[in-house]
């Protein structure tokens, strides 16, 4: 890096031990040189350093009580960290390892990846070290209804739009949107991904993991290849993975192994989704639990185990940094021709330059996992008209952004001499937009 060094410098100083953060703004950083070069105005006009700075973070506690009486403490995020082109929008993450760097880590890329869209959606996150695995719906209300009180402060329809993300599904939807409706007395669009009979958008559910494979084949055809006839494995069996696995399958290929995070399940009939829906959507089970129904299928302990079977195609979908060097290594040497990324950052940056280098086709997070929020902003739109699409209106659309989305990635990576760096060119063609209308709306903050 030469003309933003001293920006990711800045960044490790003001942000010190916060590894994932610094690890997502280097790759886009390194990404933006040549942008750097051709704009100076936005050299001038500091839109780098702002870029990397978010406009706001909320950090809160949250008390709840749980089964046995006990009070218990955790902590809420919000990172509003830009506006520049819509209202802040982005997941909620309850997981035990949340913290400051993941959140920031995940709202940074929220920007590039909203502005990709096309769609008019700024970039936030939130979360909290909260675990739900293992509470009662019970707990899981009072802990939404505590975290909701802090945020719905922080919120609107035109201010800040959450969604889920790992450890928030329909359910946790659900019970947050309760208590905001109940604090404001105001039914208006403020959280997306919620149920069908309280304004959700049919196709949400599906969205992230059908737009992984749109994308993907769209790349993929690129290449002369398709998914078609193609032995692909998923990691994770959460939302993403699960409805990536069942597009796959739709498409022509064949999903032989699936994992969660104590470890994976080979299938080499190819996975029986519906079943996986069972244990994961509807009993909350471990996905050692498939092998029962499924005898020619086998269960490994370790979840990183998965990279080591054989397949065409590699959808990691679970989370950040679960694929590594010595993984792209396995993969590459196991014949693996593609990789799209449905969860945030799975793949480590070296292990990412390795797929690059070999010619890997290599679809980013920040573009191939777009789908999701793109639905999320088509259920904004349709809460604005009040009104509904049919679940096919969406996911034709969903179906266009994505191509949309990998042709302005496609473009910008070869109008910036980096042909098939779909990495380089998302982050070109995310951050155009965001620069341009900071700098359009002056130095405001
Ligand atoms: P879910 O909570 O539905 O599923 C997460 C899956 O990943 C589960 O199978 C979980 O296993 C596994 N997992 C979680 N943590 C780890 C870990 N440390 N090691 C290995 N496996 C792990 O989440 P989603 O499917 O919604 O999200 C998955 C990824 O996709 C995340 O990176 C998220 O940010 C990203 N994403 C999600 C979108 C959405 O619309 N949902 C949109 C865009 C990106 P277990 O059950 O054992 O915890």
């Amino acid at each position: 890096m030469k003309l933003l060094a001293n920006v990711m410098e800045q960044v490790t100083k003001r942000n010190p031990n916060e590894t994932e953060f610094h690890q997502a703004v280097r790759e886009v950083l390194e990404s933006l040189e040549p942008v750097a070069e051709k704009h100076p105005e936005w050299l001038k006009a500091n839109i780098f350093s702002r870029f990397v700075e978010p406009e706001r973070q909320i950090i809160f506690r949250v008390a709840w009580v749980d089964d046995n009486g006990e009070v218990q403490v955790n902590r809420g995020f919000r990172i509003q960290f830009s506006s520049a082109i819509g209202p802040y929008k982005g997941g909620i993450r309850l997981h035990p390892s949340v913290n400051a760097s993941i959140i920031k880590f995940l709202g940074f890329e929220q920007i590039l990846k909203n502005s990709l869209t096309g769609l008019p959606i700024g970039g936030g996150k939130g979360g909290s070290d909260f675990d739900p695995k293992g509470k009662s719906d019970g707990e899981v209300m009072r802990f939404c209804q505590s975290f909701m009180v802090e945020l719905s402060k922080h919120i609107g329809a035109d201010t800040d739009v959450p969604a889920g993300d790992i450890g928030v599904g329909g359910r946790e939807i659900g019970y947050l949107y309760g208590m905001y409706k109940r604090l404001r007395n105001e039914f208006t669009g403020v959280l997306t991904g919620k149920g069908l009979e309280y304004g959700g958008s049919l196709a949400r559910t599906e969205a992230t993991g059908y737009g992984l494979c749109y994308f993907m084949d769209e790349a993929l055809k690129a290449k002369g290849k398709s998914f078609n006839g193609a032995i692909v494995t998923v990691s994770g069996s959460g939302n993403v993975a699960i409805y990536a696995a069942q597009k796959v399958r739709q498409l022509g290929g064949k999903v032989v192994a699936m994992s969660d995070s104590n470890g994976y399940i080979y299938d080499p009939a190819g996975i029986n989704v519906e079943t996986i829906q069972i244990l994961k959507e509807v009993e909350r089970q471990r996905i050692s639990k498939y092998v029962e129904f499924h005898p020619g299928a086998t269960y490994q302990e370790g979840c990183a185990g998965i990279w080591n079977v054989k397949c065409d195609i590699a959808l990691p979908c679970a989370t950040q940094n679960e694929l590594d060097e010595e993984a792209a290594k396995t993969l590459i040497a196991n014949g693996c021709y593609a990789v799209g990324e449905g969860a945030n950052m799975p793949t480590t940056a070296e292990a990412a330059n390795l797929f690059i280098e070999n010619k890997v086709v290599f679809g980013p997070a920040k573009a191939a996992n777009a789908g999701g929020v793109a639905t999320s902003a088509l259920e904004m739109s349709q809460n604005s008209m009040r009104y509904s699409w049919s679940f096919e209106e969406v996911d034709a659309k969903l179906k266009d952004i994505m191509v949309n989305i990998y042709n302005n990635a496609s473009e910008a990576a070869k109008e910036y001499g980096v042909e098939d760096n779909l990495v380089v060119g998302a982050n070109i063609a995310g951050f155009i937009k965001v620069a341009n209308a900071m700098y359009a709306q002056g130095i405001a903050y």
